[in-house]
């Protein structure tokens, strides 16, 4: 089968969107890739196609010695959404599974004697499975074709959302013999691209880049000034009503969102809300009733995008400023993918900045405080288990209710391994010191810093007056496109 066969039989489209093709064939020739594409345009196609070709080719030589391997790994941080796509995968008869902290150990041990058995085309894993031997000796039985690392903005300590087992990649994919690998993320800078190759054992030169950047001619990128909520409110129904159909508004803060939403009911604009907030079953119908009515207006938070491939979205309005360039870059990228003209305004309230440096700094403890939530895990387990989150966050900072930092702190010491456990309860044990990373204070400054950097760059595009698509392509290290 060639792969626009796949794609028909397997997946039901009916043809390639953007460069999928040309991503296809290369990793196809065995040729490396780093993929930048927004999320919800069809990234995963590029490995599975491949995947089941390459199986496929694999079965037919028949041979021991056929020289082209059978299975694609993919590696992925997101466990939630594991389950999901390999279920969409098994729907459409392709032989996939996914091993992860999710299962027990019956159903893991079981997943492991298939796949060591030759069984499935598709695997996936968080990085984290290779610290376990027994992972180890299962994959090294079978002939890794295809290494898929999907978030791969995730291997960058200077990424958004570094997860220190990325860092192995270089040690697994030598430990894989070196097979064909593909990096795929929704947006990288040129330091983070740098960083994706090099680990993955890789040099530039033998990786091909494809990334669109933001050279649409369809797209319609303007910044408005406002000052207050209703200055933001007329451009919210100006956009609306001049472009109709689709389109989402973002917002940093719940708290506004929920004030906006009145307003446009009293404005007497239908619109429906999405946010972290919403339980599980509200926030899937909302998704489902905005990829499917022709006119819906989204009210959405940044956790509004995983899943949304609609291609008739004609604005994306930002209310408040995004945390960074990257941030703001994928969700631009969602409008007008049906190639019809659509807007993308930002509006730009310079109180707003403050907002995001806030969120910074939560996102960014210092090593000292680290080291409090260290010791309050190591000696106080029992009352935390017995009083929860609120009582340590109280212990750490009894003013400020609404400091995130204790969040971050948490994920970041499960992540670097110091802590097991649940992190929701709270009911964690302590298993390692707290690793240098977390203790030196000049690093995580520099963290804070290009963190800030990010930040610092979106007032500047904000502020623009030349072309904003060669602003966008410039930080992104791309060619400047001429309109
Ligand atoms: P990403 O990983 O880039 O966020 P996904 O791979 O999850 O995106 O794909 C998002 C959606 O796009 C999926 O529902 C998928 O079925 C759909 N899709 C992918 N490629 C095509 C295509 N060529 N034609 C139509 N729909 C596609
Ligand atoms: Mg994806």
């Amino acid at each position: 089968m060639d792969a626009v066969e796949v794609l028909q039989t397997v997946f039901g489209h009916r043809e390639f969107r953007g460069p999928q093709r040309q991503i296809i064939e290369r990793v196809l020739r065995g040729g490396h890739s780093l993929v930048i594409m927004p999320t919800g345009m069809g990234k995963s196609l590029c490995y599975q196609i491949p995947a089941l070709i390459l199986a496929d080719r694999n079965s037919e030589g028949g041979a021991k010695e056929s020289p082209l391997p059978s299975l694609t790994l993919v590696i992925s941080p997101l466990i939630a959404l594991m389950k999901d796509q390999v279920d969409s995968l098994v729907q459409r008869g392709v032989s996939a599974t996914f091993v992860n902290s999710s299962l027990r150990r019956k159903e893991r041990e079981l997943r492991y004697s298939s796949i060591a058995n030759g069984q499935y085309d598709i695997l996936y894993v968080t990085p984290e499975r290779f610290r376990k031997s027994e992972f180890q000796e299962v994959i090294g039985r079978r002939r890794v074709g295809l290494l898929a690392v999907d978030e791969a903005h995730c291997i960058s300590e200077w990424g958004h959302d570094f997860r220190p087992d990325y860092t192995r990649l270089i040690e697994i994919r030598r430990l894989l013999g070196s097979p064909t690998a593909i990096a795929l993320t929704a947006t990288a800078t040129p330091e983070v691209q740098e960083d994706i190759i090099s680990q993955l054992g890789l040099t530039e030169s033998d990786v091909e880049l494809f990334h669109e950047g933001i050279d649409r001619p369809n797209l319609e990128l303007d910044v408005v000034e406002t000052w207050g909520d209703e200055e933001k409110l007329a451009q919210i129904v100006e956009v609306v009503q001049q472009d109709q159909g689709s389109g989402i508004v973002y917002f940093t803060l719940i708290k506004t969102l929920l004030r906006f939403s009145e307003l446009l009911d009293e404005t007497g604009v239908p619109h429906v809300i999405y946010h972290g907030d919403l339980d599980r079953v509200t926030r899937k119908r909302v998704q489902e009733e905005f990829m499917q009515e022709e006119e819906c207006l989204v009210l959405a938070t940044n956790a509004f995008g995983m899943g949304i491939d609609k291609e008739a979205i004609r604005f994306v309005i930002h209310a408040d400023l995004p945390d960074s360039m990257e941030s703001y870059y994928q969700e631009i990228g969602r409008a007008g993918r049906d190639g019809l003209p659509s807007t993308c305004r930002l509006l730009y309230d310079e109180r707003d900045l403050a907002t995001q440096m806030e969120f910074l700094r939560w996102s960014n403890p210092d090593a000292e405080y680290y080291e409090r939530v260290f010791d309050f895990l190591t000696h106080d387990a029992e009352s935390i288990v017995a009083f929860g989150l609120e009582w340590l966050r109280e212990k750490l900072h009894y003013r400020e209710k609404h400091d995130h930092r204790l969040e971050t702190a948490l994920a970041m010491l499960d992540r670097y391994g110091v802590i097991e456990g649940s992190l929701a309860p709270l009911d964690v044990t302590v298993v390692s010191e707290l690793p240098e990373q977390l203790r030196d204070q000049s690093r995580l400054d520099e963290k804070l810093l290009r963190d800030q950097k990010k930040l610092y760059a979106l007032v500047q595009y904000a502020k623009c007056a030349g072309n904003r698509k060669a602003f966008i392509h410039e930080y992104f290290g791309l060619p400047v496109p001429q309109s």
